[in-house]
């Protein structure tokens, strides 16, 4: 398993424990990186009960939460986020898809939209960047909606 943040290929489990939401259909892995000393979970399922992501097109991938770690991460470059917050986002994220996924399926734009609250709880420029990447705006109005929020709880401060 390569590490996250520094792509080291050797890294070490330091816990396993069996998860799920019927007990005992995952295994969920700790890991720790000898190079740069963070760590990291892994979820290992068998891949029939990973949902299948469809995609705006029709097609179908599999769910991989790492696309939704490389997204996070590319979204928070140099933000003062740590990266315990992102995992645990990973986690709350990959937990929202599976428990939501409809007969094994979810929309690309619905793992988007668990990214989006993530992001919106902890940093408002990687909501944004994330937001003005991974959504697509058809109208100006479609936008200022999704910002809406930021703003008004910019008045209530
Ligand atoms: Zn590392």
């Amino acid at each position: 398993m390569i590490c996250p943040f520094c792509q080291n290929a050797n890294t070490r489990v330091v816990d396993s424990r069996v998860t799920g939401p019927k007990g005992g259909d995952g295994i969920r892995r700790r890991r720790e990186c000898p190079e740069c000393q963070r760590r990291f979970s892994t979820l290992e399922r068998v891949e029939q009960r990973m949902p299948q992501v469809v995609k705006k097109d029709g097609r179908r991938e599999p769910f991989d939460v790492s696309k939704v770690l490389q997204g996070l991460q590319v979204a928070l470059r140099k933000r003062p986020v740590s990266s315990e917050w992102v995992q645990g986002a990973v986690q709350r994220i990959e937990q929202g898809v599976f428990s939501e996924a409809d007969k094994g399926e979810i929309s690309t734009h619905r793992v988007g939209e668990f990214v989006l609250a993530e992001l919106r709880s902890v940093d408002r420029v990687a909501f944004l960047r994330f937001a003005s990447v991974y959504q697509e705006f058809n109208t100006a109005e479609e936008f200022m909606e999704l910002i809406q929020p930021l703003l008004t709880s910019d008045q209530d401060q």
